[in-house]
């Protein structure tokens, strides 16, 4: 197998393609401290892609609530378990991980460690919803931050990996990575339905329609982002939690791009699962107040402690860079791909400079009057 260069584990490890970096990759950040799980986000990708036939138990995106949530059921536990001791050491000033990825572990004559999920653990996908870690206790009852018993909500969608583990697997060769922006995509045609990468995605983003019989996907919403618009359930997010753009490696990052600005720069949002080995692009702010550091790492790696003590940080010393470029995160429609705090306000540009979103940095402050001389009334009793 080729050897490539994963920047998320800090080396080189074995893939079954060449190393290619596309033009530049599509990419998010999810900021978890701002996620509420009203699932408007899953009702907005459901409705639009998967209401057919065959696709009912599918969830392009969905949201669960951890530490209990899963879907479907215990798909990370499972692939950590079968994976092993993972272990991350620290080296020249960056993190290397020194287990095994999915494709070093991967048993002999298959591409990658995985399993073929049973239908009965597609059967609760709001398993654990609003569920806390713990039983609470007379001692928890008083807040305290971070908090002693937590839950947080987490939206998962295809990460549209660097190395994704269901193309390496298609013995097809039916999945494919655009060369224009990296969206990683099932050829409809070309699928027979092996659900080989089914069994390969660790993060159980492709489904198998049992009606089709081939193998099914998130498409990022691809014909929206070719005009500009962002993903469905990044337009509708209520909560605002979610950034849209674009993403270099590391050593080309640039401070005008927020997905460069708050993943290489600032480092306040962290890969899911980066020790699986595929380079995901969804980045994750995760949440502060969860006491469990070692859950934190399980999920995101070192960079997980990193990126909320960073987020910690930036909002005491109330960075408006960094606060201007999360404000940003789906208050328009249109996809922008550089960013600039002016003044008052943080602007987003698109490809071609052009303005198309401006948010102020501290939202106006309106004092009514108590008294309206207009209709002569008091509007508030309080005088
Ligand atoms: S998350 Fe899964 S389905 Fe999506 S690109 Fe990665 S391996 Fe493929
Ligand atoms: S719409 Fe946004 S806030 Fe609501 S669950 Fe989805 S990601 Fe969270």
């Amino acid at each position: 197998m080729p050897m490539v260069y994963n920047w998320q584990l800090g080396r080189e490890m074995f893939y079954p393609y060449e190393e290619v970096r596309v033009g530049r990759q599509a990419a998010g950040i999810f900021n978890l401290n701002k996620c509420i799980g009203c699932q408007t986000c899953t009702m907005a990708c459901k409705a639009t892609w998967t209401s057919g036939k065959g696709q009912e138990y599918m969830f392009w995106n969905n949201v669960e609530c951890k530490p209990w949530g899963s879907y479907p059921m215990g798909w990370d536990v499972k692939i950590l378990d079968m994976l092993g001791v993972q272990k991350w050491g620290r080296e020249g000033g960056k993190w290397v991980y020194k287990g095994e990825t999915i494709f070093e572990a991967s048993p002999e004559n298959e591409i990658s460690l995985g399993y073929i999920p049973n239908d009965i653990d597609y059967i609760s996908p709001n398993r654990g919803e609003d569920e806390v870690s713990k039983p609470i206790s007379d001692e928890d009852r008083f807040i305290r931050i971070p908090h002693q018993v937590w839950m947080f909500y987490l939206p998962r969608i295809c990460n549209h990996c660097t190395y994704p583990a269901c193309l390496a697997a298609c013995p097809r060769r039916a999945i494919y990575k655009r060369g224009q922006d990296g969206v990683v995509l099932i050829d409809q045609v070309r699928c027979r339905g092996y659900r080989e990468c089914f069994r390969s995605c660790p993060y159980k983003k492709v489904f198998y329609n049992h009606v089709t019989r081939i193998s099914e996907k998130c498409i990022f919403c691809y014909p929206a982002i070719e005009k500009k618009i962002l993903p469905r359930c990044f337009r509708n997010c209520i909560g605002k939690i979610r950034t849209f753009g674009y993403i270099n490696p590391p050593e080309e990052a640039d401070p005008e791009n927020p997905i460069d600005f708050l993943v290489h720069i600032k480092k306040v949002a962290a890969p899911l699962l980066p020790q699986l080995g595929l380079e995901p692009n969804i980045y994750y702010i995760p949440p502060i107040n969860v006491s469990n550091d070692k859950f934190i790492t399980m999920l995101f790696g070192p960079y997980g402690v990193e990126a909320v003590n960073n987020y910690k940080k930036a909002i005491e010393e109330n960075d408006v860079e960094v606060i201007g470029a999360l404000l940003l995160s789906n208050s328009s429609m249109h996809v922008y791909t550089r960013f600039r705090v002016s003044g008052d306000y943080v602007i987003g540009y698109d490809d071609d400079g052009r303005e198309v979103v401006r948010v102020p940095i501290q939202e106006e402050l309106l004092v009514r009057p108590s008294y309206d001389p207009l209709l002569d009334v008091y509007i508030r009793n309080d005088v």
